[in-house]
């Protein structure tokens, strides 16, 4: 399917977002690390949860309640499931959006065994009514179920058994208060290094059975915008051009010519991201403009602008934010090769 505009969202390279050929087949699955020590990078975040884990399975008890944020794709699912595995107890997922009604929370609460895991993913995504029942099952885990309605309605109250809930989102703020207060354990996924990409990337070609040698990892790592998934993907995509192209290992030279055929630069922008600083330069001068504008003028919508280009462009520093609106800063003219004036450098 084509979004707005001209651009095809759903099979954007760079995109941190899950896209249907990392979720239809087992790719994404089988690359996913089981254990804690497999899972690479995120050292701070390893290291509480490996203390809270030994802690909470020397005591026999649950482990408490932990809220994963940060970035798309940097590995809340896959830290949750290990969570699960280390602990040696189920996991059952599901996501804000997917819980429409208190009672489809409750029939997901019921079944959790002592000690499972219920993960949910985008939670800053569930409904008022949803969170309201969480609360009770989350502190005293039990649920009050209102039976009947007007003068008849009586509440009933349901024993859970101890269960463990992980939540993940990309935007801790939009959480409610009394939400994120539940959570014993709140840790931030970053952006990944590139030496720790490379070693990711040099992982899946093992599973993948893809020679891939170091200064190939590097350079797929380089353009892989801190993502564990955008760096898996782009693997899989360069696979096949040392397949056709050469002898079947993945090197500097094929990694390169993949990449720019793909049209992705060396820090991992594609023409959508280009396309968009292109135009608060040649376009409005530089900025000011307003996200609206910016929008209109280059075809999309606003808010994919917002999530899809913004964090990475930011991040870089090649733009910030004012109060009347975006500015490209002179390291984004220096990566597009514009002087101040409009001319190109030769
Ligand atoms: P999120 O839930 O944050 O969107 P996922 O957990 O689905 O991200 O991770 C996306 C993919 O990236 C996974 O399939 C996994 O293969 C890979 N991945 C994520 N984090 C790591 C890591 N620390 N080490 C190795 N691979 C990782």
């Amino acid at each position: 399917m084509i979004e707005q505009g001209e651009f095809d969202f759903e099979n954007r390279l760079v995109s941190p977002t899950e896209q249907p050929p990392d979720s239809t087949d087992d790719f994404e699955v089988g690359l996913r690390p089981k254990t804690l020590d497999e899972y690479i990078g995120q050292d701070s975040v390893k290291e509480n949860i490996k203390i809270c884990i030994e802690a909470a399975k020397q005591r026999g008890d649950a482990l408490d309640h932990v809220l994963l944020y940060g970035p798309p794709g940097l590995g809340k699912t896959t830290l949750s499931m290990i969570i699960a595995h280390e602990m040696g107890v189920n996991i059952r997922t599901t996501s804000g959006p997917a819980i429409e009604k208190p009672g489809d929370l409750a029939a997901l609460l019921t079944n959790l065994e002592k000690g499972d895991v219920l993960f949910i993913d985008e939670i800053h995504r569930l409904s008022r009514q949803v969170e309201e029942i969480l609360y009770p099952a989350l502190e005293d885990y039990a649920l009050d179920i209102i039976m009947g309605k007007g003068p008849a309605a009586r509440s009933i109250r349901i024993e859970l058994n101890k269960f463990t809930l992980i939540g993940a989102t990309t935007r801790s703020g939009q959480l409610s208060a009394p939400l994120r207060d539940r959570f014993g354990i709140i840790e931030r996924l970053e952006l990944y290094k590139p030496e720790q990409l490379a070693d990711i990337i040099q992982r899946s070609a093992v599973i993948l059975g893809v020679p891939c040698d170091l200064e190939g990892a590097r350079e797929l790592a380089c353009r892989s915008r801190g993502t564990p998934r955008i760096a898996n993907r782009m693997l899989r995509r360069t696979r096949d051009y040392a397949q056709i192209m050469g002898d079947g290992r993945i090197t500097k030279d094929i990694a390169r010519f993949a990449l720019d055929r793909l049209e992705i630069d060396d820090l991992g922008l594609d023409k959508l991201d280009r396309r968009m600083l292109k135009m608060i330069i040649n376009g409005y001068g530089g900025g000011p403009v307003g996200l609206q504008t910016l929008a209109a003028a280059i075809g999309e919508e606003a808010i994919t602008l917002e999530d899809v280009c913004e964090p990475y462009l930011m991040q870089l520093g090649f733009i910030s934010k004012t109060p009347r609106g975006r500015v490209a800063t002179q390291l984004a003219y220096d990566h597009l090769g514009i002087l101040r004036d409009g001319q190109t450098h030769l």
